[in-house]
């Protein structure tokens, strides 16, 4: 893992790329690469011993030519504002991908939660809503979870602010829990968009994804969905899997809804019963595998770590997991990449239909979600391989990316600036 790359920089040469497969003038591309504001702001709360702790905390709106803002709200100590920016610039260009009608947004708040009792977090939590209150609305920036945040913190912040506006208004927030205006399907949205694009990929490129050996890295919401419906919807093997505590290998493949069960009993993938061997992650980085999701963080795959690579296929469940540099190598391999921006777009994509529902105070049934889901990655995924081919693109993360831009240059383009 690459910790001195820059993931703001790394948003900005992606869309230099594509671009340069573009005829996007110069100071329109400056709009397209930097963010439109940056909030950024100290939270200062009463810890459980009355002691005073302050918590740095961003919201990044990068871009909203295509609707509101949407983003998740990540809590980690590696939080920064660069990183927030960066994460804020990807969600423009997924929402334009699977042509959903939002803009992008991200927030952070720099923390460790496990160091925080369950009401410091509800403390802190609401204090965030308090201070994005002015600048969030169903209308005008609409946050959700990410790393570390679920549906309870997105449940506080909907109260928070509902209760500050005295309304009812579920949709300025979505991954809420079903009895606080959630949508079924959300929780395991992401994880289905990363099946369904490796089996998209799969038939694209005329591979068995029957059998195929499968090596998931960060088994979280997103990865462990990811495997288990890879496992039991496409018959792929889970070989090896890996959390913050790392690896777990099976040669055989494990019973991943077994495996998930040991992960929420004891905290760690690491002490299966049923792994035969147990490495770091870079091992399962670099795992004899047909298919490698990287699941965790981003910068999980340098340049030099991209050389050691062994997969055939890689789709990017995490956001940003390989720099410029480890994609510059894999093109050169012919490693074939599905980029994060379609591959983990299921998350927001039911986060737009929880938000339809919320807006129609209407709901539908999982099948539904599950339909819609389905529909979007597919279409989307047709869009990137049509951009690839009829474009000579060097690869798929550049097609993804020239279809993205062109969408959110034309919303811009028919706008026109104002003043
Ligand atoms: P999560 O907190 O549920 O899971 C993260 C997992 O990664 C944990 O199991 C953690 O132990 C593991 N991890 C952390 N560092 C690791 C390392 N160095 N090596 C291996 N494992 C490591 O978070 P999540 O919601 O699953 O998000 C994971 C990624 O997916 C992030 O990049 C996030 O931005 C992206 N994503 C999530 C969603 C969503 O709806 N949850 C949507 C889109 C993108």
């Amino acid at each position: 893992m690459s910790e001195d790359v820059n993931p703001f920089e790394s948003l900005q040469e992606q869309i230099d790329d594509a671009a340069a497969y573009l005829d996007v003038p110069e100071d329109v591309l400056t709009r397209l690469k930097n963010p439109e504001r940056v909030l950024e702001t100290n939270l200062t709360i009463e810890m459980d011993d009355g002691s005073l702790q302050t918590f740095r905390a961003y919201r990044s709106q990068f871009n909203g030519d295509r609707g509101p803002y949407k983003g998740g709200i990540r809590y980690h100590p590696g939080v920064t504002r660069d990183e927030v920016k960066a994460l804020s610039g990807w969600m423009v260009y997924k929402c334009a991908t699977v042509d959903i009608p939002y803009g992008g947004g991200k927030g952070g708040i720099v923390v460790d939660p496990r160091e925080l009792s369950d009401g410091e977090l509800e403390r802190l939590t609401r204090s965030f809503a308090k201070e994005l209150r002015p600048i969030i609305g169903e209308d005008q920036d609409i946050p959700a979870p990410d790393v570390n945040t679920g549906q309870r913190e997105m449940n506080w912040i909907k109260d928070t602010y509902e209760t500050l506006e005295n309304t009812t208004a579920p949709g300025v927030i979505t991954g809420k829990a079903i009895e606080s205006g959630g949508s079924e399907g959300r929780v395991e949205a992401t994880g289905r968009s990363t099946m369904l694009t490796a089996r998209e990929a799969f038939d694209y490129l005329d591979k068995d994804i029957e059998g195929a050996t499968v090596a998931v890295q960060g088994f979280g919401n997103a990865g462990s969905v990811a495997a288990q419906l890879t496992q039991e919807d496409l018959g792929g093997k889970i070989v090896a899997a890996s959390d913050s505590s790392g690896a777990v290998y099976n040669p055989d493949g494990f019973d991943v809804a077994a495996l998930k069960e040991f992960k929420t009993r004891t905290g760690s993938l690491t002490g299966y019963e049923n792994a035969t061997e147990e490495f770091t992650n870079e091992d399962l980085l670099t795992l004899d595998v047909d298919l490698l999701i990287p699941a965790a963080l981003e910068n999980a795959i340098d340049g030099d770590l991209a050389r050691d690579v062994q997969a055939d296929v890689i789709v990017e469940a995490a956001n940003g997991p390989l720099t410029p540099d480890a994609d510059d190598v894999l093109t050169e391999r012919d490693v074939h990449v599905f980029p994060d921006i379609l591959a983990n777009a299921g998350g927001v994509t039911v986060s737009y239909f929880e938000w339809v529902q919320n807006r129609q105070r209407f709901y539908w049934p999982e099948s539904r979600v599950n339909d819609e889901l389905e529909r979007h990655i597919v279409e989307a995924f047709e869009g990137l391989v049509d951009a690839y081919e009829t474009n000579d693109l060097p690869n798929y993360r550049t097609a993804a990316y020239v279809v993205a831009i062109e969408r959110v240059v034309k919303a811009y383009d028919e706008a026109g600036t104002w003043p």
